[in-house]
């Protein structure tokens, strides 16, 4: 073992400490790589071509691509053209008309500036320029490689404007040349830019077809409104569903922070997938969060769960755009970023309450929750269904949505809602009353409810949000605990806090926009009440006389019905002048609550409520309604009636704000278990 070549811990740690040495890559390599940065699929191609035509003035663009962009992009225009002069150094890198100091950044209002598209493209593929300036009898074309020309421009036969051929792309980059290869949706992503391209810029004719085939898949006109321009190329289905939709801040001095106006889908819109289409200060960008915050609001105003559809375009200072946080310009980053995204989810939840308030519905039919089988309380009779029911005039209908039994619960649970063993005309069914809709503008907008929706989505857990969004129900794991399945995971999740703060939710965003279930016999508050005391008093074995619970019943029934006006106005909860309850809101659509509850939850409205503060109160308010319209066990029928006790209905509390209700109520409700797939 004593050979020269024996390896020996002396010789590795020799081996060990000679650097590599360090060499200067060839500039060609260097090039390539960062063209491979900014010139990432054909697409980017497709997007940098573009927006050099839109920057050379040019009111018709047209795309032809073969083979997904790998043979062949052709973009021609009709815009100003390059010079003569020019042509030897444009395809070079950093050479650009658009930027001569660093300083002209803050105003740019150009799409390019880096002068990195034309010469990356001569990195990675083979171009070919055709150009014809104003006053020119003839146009000239030459061809690049790496950056400069192959030969001198040659004169040439040519129409108005620039045509650039790029052939042949990736030819040198074998390995995203086969990935590329592979995937067949490059051409789709250069239609859907196109698309994109198409309405923000209406006063461009776009056009994009494959090599060959004599039909555009994208064809737009120049047009003066953009819904038609959105008709034209993303169909009537898109556009007949959109509301319009606008947005601004200005500062003390008055000059703007921000300027926004677009279109959103209204809810006969369906997707699976959203479609955000956003331009800032004209550039086609991304912004996760502002598309999240949108996404929040269509999930908890509609019940189909339909994914929206987008176009915003916003407009700011220049000066406050970073347009150069991303190589290939995608994403930008905002000053003031977070007021902006604010301020637009607002107002995209306005307007959706408001076009979902304007849609008619037909009556709505509310079967008896099985959980109250019987009731105990003899003065609540519901109304059942039959003789009395009526032709019911336009303008009293109420809202309901049959296609979607669940309702609104869709956009946070996908699990079965609570839903009634058996259907039937001789179920003692519920039949909501039939009340005409408020004027919006009265109620909507106040500030407090805004707040306290802003407290919700601002509280709101996204990973927390995402389970609960796309679980699957599994089953009933006890008679609180619903199973549920997410990715790999199973959870337990509590129905009893998620439900609360569900209709919490929903008290919360159909404030003042409620319809009614109608009791058949109006149910006097005072006795409601003494249930109520009564109750209270078992729980806690401390035995009250029953004159003092007559005075608190007294007084409590006085104070509601002082408040009566109000409670009707904005939560639906209807008390009379004789001091009867007679209708409660419905809050989610097809859903009635346990009316076992309706003592506990009048006790609390009298108890708990501060009225002096609106915000707290409306807070308070929806708390009490949320604990009483949750889905209180058993949810569903359990032979041998266990489980139960800790589940007792709950003493109510003295202060509003301890009343079960946090934003974290329902996450906190779900508590990952084990990994069974
Ligand atoms: P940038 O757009 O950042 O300036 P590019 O490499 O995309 O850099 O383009 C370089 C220059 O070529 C532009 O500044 C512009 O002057 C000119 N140019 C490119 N495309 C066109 C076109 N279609 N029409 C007129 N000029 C063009
Ligand atoms: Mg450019």
């Amino acid at each position: 073992m004593d050979t020269e070549e024996a390896w020996t811990p002396e010789a590795e740690a020799a081996a060990v400490k000679e650097p590599p040495k360090i060499h200067r890559l060839e500039e060609s390599v260097v090039n390539r790589i960062a063209a491979g940065e900014v010139i990432q699929r054909p697409v980017s191609a497709v997007k940098e071509l573009v927006e050099n035509s839109l920057d050379a003035d040019a009111t018709s663009i047209n795309v032809v691509v073969k083979d997904g962009g790998l043979k062949l992009i052709q973009v021609s225009d009709d815009g100003h053209g390059i010079r003569y002069e020019d042509l030897p150094i444009l395809c070079e890198r950093h050479t650009t008309s658009k930027l001569s100091k660093y300083e002209d950044l803050q105003s740019i209002k150009s799409m390019g500036f880096r002068g990195e598209a034309l010469a990356s493209m001569t990195y990675v593929g083979h171009v070919t320029v055709t150009t014809i300036t104003k006053g020119h009898l003839h146009g000239y074309r030459v061809s690049y490689r790496d950056g400069v020309m192959e030969s001198e421009p040659k004169a040439c036969a040519a129409v108005k404007g620039t045509q650039i051929m790029v052939e042949n792309l990736f030819y040198n980059m074998i390995a995203r040349r086969k990935t590329l290869q592979n995937s067949s949706d490059d051409y789709t992503k250069i239609v859907d830019l196109l698309s994109r391209m198409a309405i923000h810029h209406t006063n461009v004719s776009f056009s994009c077809r494959k090599h060959g085939a004599a039909r555009a898949d994208v064809h737009s006109i120049a047009t003066s409104s953009r819904l038609d321009s959105i008709r034209t190329v993303y169909g009537v289905s898109v556009a007949s569903n959109l509301v319009q939709l606008e947005a601004s801040e200005y500062n003390d001095s008055s000059s703007f922070v921000f300027k926004m106006d677009g279109y959103v889908s209204n809810s006969n819109y369906v997707a699976k997938k959203t479609t955000m289409v956003l331009f800032v200060n004209d550039r086609l960008v991304e912004c996760a969060p502002l598309k999240r915050a949108v996404e929040i609001v269509y999930a908890a105003t509609f019940p189909k769960a339909s994914k929206p559809f987008i176009y915003m375009s916003i407009v700011l200072p220049p000066e406050h755009v970073d347009v150069n946080v991303h190589p290939t310009k995608r994403e930008v980053s905002l000053l003031n970023q977070e007021l902006i995204v604010e301020k637009i989810q607002s107002a995209v939840e306005l307007k959706l309450r408001q076009s979902n308030d304007s849609r008619t519905y037909k009556e709505q039919t509310v079967e008896s929750s099985p959980s109250s089988p019987y009731n105990p309380s003899k003065d609540l009779h519901l109304n059942p269904s039959g003789s009395k029911l009526q032709k019911v005039p336009v303008n009293k209908m109420v809202r309901t949505d049959s296609s979607d039994p669940a309702g609104r619960l869709h956009a946070y649970v996908q699990s079965k809602p609570h839903t009634s063993v058996a259907s039937g005309p001789n179920l003692s069914a519920v039949r909501s009353s039939v009340r005409q809709r408020r004027n919006l503008n009265e109620t909507a907008d106040l500030t407090s409810i805004q707040e306290l929706i802003d407290d919700v989505d601002r509280n709101c857990h996204s990973g927390l949000l995402d389970i609960v969004r796309h679980c699957s129900f599994i089953g009933m794991a006890d008679d609180v605990y619903a199973l549920l399945q997410h990715n790999t995971h199973m959870y337990l999740a509590n129905v009893v806090s998620l439900s609360k703060e569900l209709m919490y939710q929903l008290v919360l965003r159909r404030f003042a926009h409620f319809n009614a279930i109608q009791l058949s016999d109006p149910a006097p508050l005072s006795e409601l009440l003494m249930l109520a005391l009564k109750e209270e008093d078992l729980d806690v074995e401390n035995s009250e006389n029953d004159d003092l619970k007559e005075k608190i019943a007294e007084m409590n029934t006085e104070l509601l019905k002082q408040k009566a006006e109000m409670l009707e106005e904005y939560f639906c909860v209807k008390i009379d002048t004789r001091g009867n309850l007679s209708r409660l809101p419905i809050i989610l659509d097809q859903y009635t609550p346990d009316m076992d509850r309706i003592p506990e939850f009048v006790l609390c409205l009298g108890n708990d409520v501060d009225w002096e503060d609106e915000k707290c109160c409306f807070q308070a308010i929806a708390a009490a309604l949320g604990n009483f319209y949750a889905m209180h066990p058993p949810l569903l029928p359990n032979p041998s009636g266990e489980g139960l006790q800790c589940y007792k209905k709950r003493k109510p509390l003295k202060n509003p704000v301890d009343i079960e209700r946090y934003p974290n109520d329902a996450g906190m409700a779900i508590h990952p278990r084990e990994v069974i797939v």
